[in-house]
């Protein structure tokens, strides 16, 4: 670990070492000349990086025909191909690093039980047709009687399957499942992957890049022109700053041209903690991501309640000599109460680790149903934002600073196209608009 033990300058200071940190380094040295420094108040990958299933996966937090509704058709469908973009990215990375971290792609399952869910999917990809994407495959149980009230103006987008065939794709024997959607999926063990990454930048950016670990930024202040951050004794000036925390970061920032945009960063992120647990078995079975919708067991207004789980299944790569494979399955969430601290360090809760022991037992066919012993049991902090879309950009208040940031359950892709798009914002492109551009009333950005 290298701490920051003297004042430093770059043209471009980077706040947070996750993914979306790590990323936005890659893309600024790489398609710019400046110099940046990296900021991580703990360890590289630490963070959620190195909490979540390592599913490579493409979606919103928010159905699609929702964000239809507030953006319309094209801005969000076009904001549905940057995110899908994440995976050209991803392999244009690991061609040009050689990095080693495995990364598995395959065809994943989502399993739904009721018809509300099943129409919430068909309306989604209605619009990803009008809006010229590939549509989902959307198979539905020919068995199911609830077929007979699908709306007429969805059929089109259904293929009717036996109810074998649906709870094979999805590997289970529940019953209850009626429906699967197939989709674009992967593995990747992404703390690996921002670790091997951040050695890259190292070794090839020599003169451009410095690394900082265990240095957490304490104040950021910013005027039209340059930010300076400190760090316990020692400061760091930068032209621009970008902040890849996550959402939680304990610092302030003082705007010195402009309005106040403290406090109003620290209540756009709202914290909840997922829980996961894993185990291994003999490496029998295919890569895989599954997730499934249950039927709620009684009717809750919070659409990331407990009906839904999920699980990845991939090759355990610390023990090359003795394969295995490893199943990370996850779902139970708490909501983190404004101004609470999270501490990573705090032990797993059993009754987390015995919902998803009963939800796996329950569900997913291939589950050893005798006492399995949980290799491991853990829980990350994910960052919601308000409207549920992550922030890329620059602060309308002062573009000196500029986040990629927010990263909702889903956020190893959204990550990885926000760290490209901040490196244009960077370089000074024309940038065009987007759903993930930050927003404020109060400023408006100069049209580029
Ligand atoms: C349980 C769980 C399961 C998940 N499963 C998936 C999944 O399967 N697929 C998927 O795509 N996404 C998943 N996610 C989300 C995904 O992990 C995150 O979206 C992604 O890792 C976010 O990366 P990040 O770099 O933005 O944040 P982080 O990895 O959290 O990095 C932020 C970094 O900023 C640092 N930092 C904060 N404050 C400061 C400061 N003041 N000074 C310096 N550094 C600071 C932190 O220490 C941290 O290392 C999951 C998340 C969780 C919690």
């Amino acid at each position: 670990v290298d701490r920051l033990d003297a004042d430093v300058h770059a043209d471009v200071a980077i706040v947070g070492g996750g993914i979306a940190g790590i990323t936005t380094a890659f893309f600024t040295l790489r398609n710019t000349e400046h110099s940046v420094v990296l900021l991580e108040a703990d360890k590289i990958a630490h963070g959620a990086t190195g909490h979540n299933a390592g599913q490579l996966t493409s979606y919103f937090e928010r159905p699609l025909y929702d964000l239809v509704a507030e953006f319309g058709l094209q801005r969000a469908i076009e904001a549905q191909r940057n995110v899908e973009s994440g995976w050209t990215l991803l392999d244009q990375i690991l061609a040009e690093t050689q990095l080693q971290t495995p990364v598995y792609r395959f065809t994943g399952y989502a399993g739904l039980s009721t018809l509300e869910q099943l129409v919430e999917h068909l309306k989604n990809n209605r619009c990803r047709l009008e809006g010229g994407l590939n549509a989902r495959v959307i198979m539905v149980a020919e068995e199911w009687e609830g077929r007979n009230h699908i709306p007429v103006e969805y059929l089109d987008l259904i293929t009717v399957t036996p109810h074998s065939d649906v709870l094979s794709l999805l590997e289970t024997s529940n019953q209850g499942f009626i429906a699967c959607i197939s989709a674009e999926k992967g593995c990747m063990n992404s703390a690996l992957f921002s670790e091997e990454l951040a050695g890259y930048l190292l070794s090839t950016y020599k003169d451009r890049f410095s690394l900082y670990e265990e240095s957490p930024v304490q104040s950021v202040n910013l005027t039209q022109t340059n930010a300076e951050l400190r760090v316990a004794a020692h400061a760091v000036t930068a032209t621009k700053v970008v902040l890849c925390t996550n959402g939680f970061e304990n610092f302030t920032i003082e705007n010195k041209e402009g309005p106040a945009i403290d406090t109003k960063f620290h209540h756009a992120i709202a914290g909840r903690i997922g829980y996961m647990s894993g185990y291994l078995e003999p490496l029998n079975h295919p890569p895989t991501a599954i997730s499934y919708y249950s039927e709620p067991k009684e009717k809750t207004n919070d659409p990331a309640g407990e009906q839904y789980f999920y699980l990845t299944r991939r090759p355990y790569e610390h023990d090359a000599k003795d394969p295995h494979n490893l199943i990370c399955a996850g779902g139970p969430e708490k909501v983190l109460p404004n101004g609470a601290e999270y501490s990573r360090e705090d032990y797993c809760q059993e009754d987390m680790r015995s919902r998803i022991d009963e939800f796996l037992r329950d569900n997913y066919g291939k589950h050893p149903s005798n006492e399995t012993a949980y290799a491991f049991c853990w829980h990350g902090l994910m960052g919601y934002t308000p409207n549920r879309v992550r922030r890329i950009g620059p602060e309308p208040c002062n573009p000196t600073l500029l986040y990629n940031i927010g990263c909702n359950g889903v956020g190893i892709l959204p990550s990885i196209f926000g760290g490209l798009r901040i490196s244009h914002f960077v370089r000074g492109d024309s940038v065009e608009p987007s759903i993930f551009d930050p927003d404020d009333q109060r400023c408006e950005l100069p049209q580029s």
